[in-house]
Order: structure tokens, then C-alpha cells, then sequence
């Protein structure tokens, strides 16, 4: 199962597929902001994780496509456990990863990693980070 993310208006399915695959209702969300708060890493972000449910919760997934938000996200799970609607926020993030992995398309490129960068990176990093960026 993909996510299409070419919708220019609220996409019904695109929320259906996106709760299929993550396990989640993004319409739960009542934009409180309580995960961008959590969120180590929303200043990285382009958008924050409070923004990326928004856009989600609507379908609105074509201006999800190419936001490194849901990249930049590290799993740690801080937002999910104080969600006040329960949701996985991470789950989210996970599956909107995943929708771009099953079109086989890589984030980064092994190939293209600098052999330094390769070198010196421990190597349990690199296996993690080649689960969550490639296809
Ligand atoms: S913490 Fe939960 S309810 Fe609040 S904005 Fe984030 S996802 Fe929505
Ligand atoms: S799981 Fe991702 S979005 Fe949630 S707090 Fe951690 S880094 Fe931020």
C-alpha cells in the first residue's frame, strides 16, 4: 500500500491510506501543539510536527511532499506518549517515510556517502540509518 501525494485538494482516501498504514487517525488531533512542544527536533524541521498532523488530518499530503519533517523526525516517541488524543505522532511520521520508500525511492543514497563519512560513522548508525532512509 502507497500514499499518493499528488492530491491538490483534501484527498478522503489519502487519510484512509495514511490511517491503514501508520495505524492512526490523524482526525483525532485537535492541534494543541503538545507534540511540537515534545519534539526534539522541530526546530530542524521545515514544519512542525503539529503542522505535518494538520496538513495530514485534511489529506492535504501533495504539501507534505518534500517537507523534511517526517526525515528529520528521530522516532524518540516524546510526542506520541503525551498526546492528549492518543495518537502515535511517530507511527504518523513512519508511514509518511514509508510512502515515499515504496516508490523505491531513497532518501540518501548510500553510494553517495563520502568514504570518509562512511568510514568514520559507527556502524550501527549506518545500519539504521539505511533502514530508515532507503527503500
Ligand atoms: S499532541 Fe496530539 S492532539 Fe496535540 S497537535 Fe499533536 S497530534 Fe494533535
Ligand atoms: S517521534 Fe519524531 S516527531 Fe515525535 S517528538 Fe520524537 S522526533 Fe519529534
Amino acid at each position: 500500500m502507497t500514499i499518493e501525494m499528488t492530491a491538490k485538494t483534501p484527498s478522503l482516501p489519502a487519510i484512509a491510506r495514511l490511517k491503514e498504514l501508520s495505524g492512526e487517525s490523524v482526525k483525532l488531533c485537535m492541534q494543541c501543539a503538545t507534540c511540537t512542544g515534545m519534539c526534539p527536533m522541530a526546530q530542524e524541521m521545515d514544519i512542525s510536527p503539529r503542522r505535518v498532523m494538520h496538513l495530514a488530518q485534511f489529506g492535504l499530503l501533495d504539501r507534505l511532499s518534500g517537507v523534511n519533517s517526517y526525515w528529520k523526525c528521530a522516532s524518540c516517541h516524546a510526542c506520541s506518549v503525551k498526546c492528549p488524543r492518543g495518537i502515535d505522532i511517530a507511527r504518523v511520521m513512519e508511514a509518511l517515510r514509508q510512502q515515499v520508500l515504496r516508490k523505491s525511492r531513497n532518501h540518501i543514497e548510500p553510494s553517495a556517502l563520502p568514504r570518509e563519512t562512511v568510514a568514520e560513522m559507527p556502524q550501527i548508525a549506518l545500519v539504521a540509518g539505511f533502514r530508515k532512509f532507503t527503500s
